[in-house]
Order: structure tokens, then C-alpha cells, then sequence
């Protein structure tokens, strides 16, 4: 056989992962040295994936994007959060101070979530441009945070940012581009033609409902939400199966405490994988928190880092990698079977999984 032939099949089983790192994480910081959303997360999920085998294509810093801008940012964060809950979270940045006894704000704080919100809305472009997958490194989780509050852990709603922005710029099936010079025009006509075709789904599997990110895109036709929770958990929404929405584009999947692989595969690939899927969406974002692992401190839940790429295969068994991003939201275990090593698996399968 030719070498190059001898290279084909290799070259068809790596596949290009992007992961944007939120640079400026670590000037979001708690008050007290017992709180569990610490700069530690990240830093231990970082150091977790640079250190296996996993190969990652493509490696960015969100401070240096030049496709979402701090200006971009907080354009995002308007279309999915009232301007004065931004103005708050702005001002006690200069100071530090709390919404809750969770959701601390650190000075700081408020550069940190623009810089989350730069890897979220980079990381849906690249899927929404078929060029995924990619995969933003972010704290603190945002799927909780509404268009008004801020809430378990959460100051601003990464996620739906990013969705609204890929939305505001026209995301669908298909995206031309010309290219003149620095010149690019996107033309996005599908949802002028078709407004209620489904252009995002969201697929969340933290351990918690995310509340937020159903209150926000409760109203939006364009956006299909499903979360797979611990029933019974924080913060008490999303236990009704049955509720699907005002416009039946949400499903929740609450689970038993204490569940485990085969509750969770059960619920993705016979409930969300066909939510979320069937009719296929332009892009699929995954809201990746990991507090559902069995050492987590926050729940009951028994799954384990494998689980998480056995849930990427079965994503990519029935959808292109290409139009898939996933965001880091929960996940408080940093030892063995923790948050680390689930998020490395994550990647590890999005690279030569399915
Ligand atoms: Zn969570």
C-alpha cells in the first residue's frame, strides 16, 4: 500500500479539538478558603488534560479572541440579561461583595465573566461554522444565573449568551462566507426563511437544573433545552417531566438520588439524544458539568469519568463532532474520579471517540 493511503485511516480517526481557556478566571476568587467554586477547578482540569495523551488541536486563550471582543461580551450578555442585574454585577466587582451566601463576587469578578462569556461565544461559533469541536474552560458555572439574578455560584448565564449571540448573527444550517481582504460577510437567510427551525439545542448534564437557561430561552422557538438532573437537588425547578414549556422546546429529566451509569445512559440516549437531535439542530452545546461524578460533595449521584465518554460517543454516534461545543459548568471533586479526570475522558472521546 502507498504511505499516504497507509496514513488514511489514522487521519480519519483524530479529529481537531479547540479548547478556549477563560485566561482571567483566577481573578474571580471566594471570600473564604472552605468555598467550593475555586480558581482550583480550573487549574486542576487544565493541568489534568495537558498532562494525558489527549491531543488537542488547537489551544486559545478567550482574552486574545478577536472574534468575540469585551465589547462583543457585554452585547451577549445584554440580549439574555437585564442591564441593571450587569450594572450590579459590575459595581460589587470593584469592591467584592455577595448575592447569596453561594454566589460570591470577587474584585475582579467582572473581567473573569467577560472573559468566560469570550470562551462560550467562540466556542458556539466554531460549531455553529462546523468547525468544532470545541470546548470552553470556564468558572463559575453560569446555568443558573437568570435574565435578573445572579444565583448558584453563577453571576452571568455563559450559555445563553453564547446561544443568543450565535442567533443575533443568523446561526444555521448553512453560513456562507466571502471573504475579501479582512472583510467577512456571513449570510444567514435559513431563519428568515424558516424562523421556527430549530437552530441550537442545549444538553445539560450538571447534576443541577439549570434553571436559568430554561427561564431565558423559555420564550425563544429557536433553542431546544434538555437538562438531566438529581431530582430533588438544587435549586428545586425542572422536577416535572411532563412540564415541557410554554412552547414545548424544554425537557427535563429529573433522576433518582443516588443514580448512576445506567439511569443517566438510559435518559440520553432514549429522551434527550432525541429531544435535542431529531430534527437535527445546527449546533449542539453541552452545558459539561461534572458534579453528577460519584466523590462530587454536592450531590448523590454515582457516575464516573467514563460515563462522560460513553455520553460523547453516543452524542457523535448520531451527530456530527463538528457542530458540537460544551462549556464547563459544575464539578467540585478535584481528586481521583473527580472533575478532572471526567472532563480529560470528555475531551479524549471528542477526539477519538464514536
Ligand atoms: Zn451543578
Amino acid at each position: 500500500m502507498q504511505p499516504l493511503l497507509r496514513l488514511l485511516p489514522l487521519l480519519a480517526t483524530l479529529q481537531a479539538l479547540t479548547i478556549i481557556e477563560q485566561s482571567l478566571h483566577k481573578l474571580h476568587r471566594p471570600p473564604s478558603a472552605n468555598h467550593a467554586e475555586v480558581p482550583e477547578r480550573l487549574e486542576s482540569a487544565k493541568a489534568a488534560l495537558l498532562a494525558s495523551d489527549v491531543k488537542v488541536k488547537d489551544w486559545r486563550n478567550a482574552v486574545n479572541s478577536t472574534t468575540c471582543t469585551v465589547f462583543d461580551a457585554v452585547d451577549a450578555l445584554k440580549l439574555v440579561h437585564d442591564v441593571d442585574h450587569l450594572r450590579e454585577v459590575q459595581a460589587m466587582s470593584q469592591t467584592g461583595g455577595g448575592f447569596d451566601t453561594d454566589t460570591y463576587c470577587a474584585p475582579g469578578s467582572w473581567e473573569a465573566v467577560l472573559d468566560g462569556t469570550r470562551a462560550w461565544a467562540d466556542a458556539v461559533a466554531l460549531a455553529v461554522d462546523d468547525e468544532g469541536p470545541a470546548f470552553a474552560l470556564s468558572r463559575p458555572a453560569g446555568h443558573h444565573a437568570t435574565r435578573t439574578t445572579a444565583m448558584g455560584f453563577g453571576l452571568v448565564n455563559y450559555a445563553c449568551a453564547a446561544v443568543a449571540k450565535a442567533l443575533e448573527g443568523g446561526a444555521s444550517a448553512a453560513v456562507w462566507k466571502s471573504k475579501f481582504g479582512r472583510a467577512t460577510w456571513r449570510f444567514t437567510k435559513v431563519h428568515a426563511i424558516f424562523p421556527h427551525r430549530s437552530a441550537v439545542s442545549i444538553l445539560d448534564w450538571d447534576v443541577h437544573h439549570g434553571n436559568g437557561v430554561a427561564a431565558i430561552f423559555g420564550q425563544e422557538p429557536r433553542v431546544r433545552y434538555c437538562s438531566i438532573h438529581e431530582a430533588g437537588g438544587f435549586p428545586g425547578t425542572g422536577q416535572d417531566e411532563s412540564d415541557r414549556g410554554a412552547l414545548g422546546n424544554i425537557l427535563n429529566l429529573p433522576l433518582p438520588k443516588g443514580s448512576g451509569s445506567d439511569e443517566y445512559f438510559a435518559a440520553l440516549r432514549d429522551k434527550a439524544l432525541p429531544f435535542l437531535l431529531d430534527p437535527a439542530p445546527d449546533c449542539l452545546l453541552v452545558c459539561s458539568g461534572y458534579d453528577a461524578l460519584e466523590p462530587d460533595p454536592l450531590a448523590t449521584m454515582t457516575l464516573q469519568p467514563s460515563d462522560f465518554a460513553q455520553s460523547v460517543d453516543a452524542i457523535l454516534a448520531r451527530y456530527p463532532r463538528t457542530r458540537v461545543a460544551l462549556g464547563l459548568e459544575g464539578g467540585y471533586a478535584l481528586g481521583e474520579n473527580g472533575m478532572p479526570e471526567a472532563f480529560t475522558e470528555t475531551c479524549r472521546a471528542l477526539v477519538d471517540g464514536a
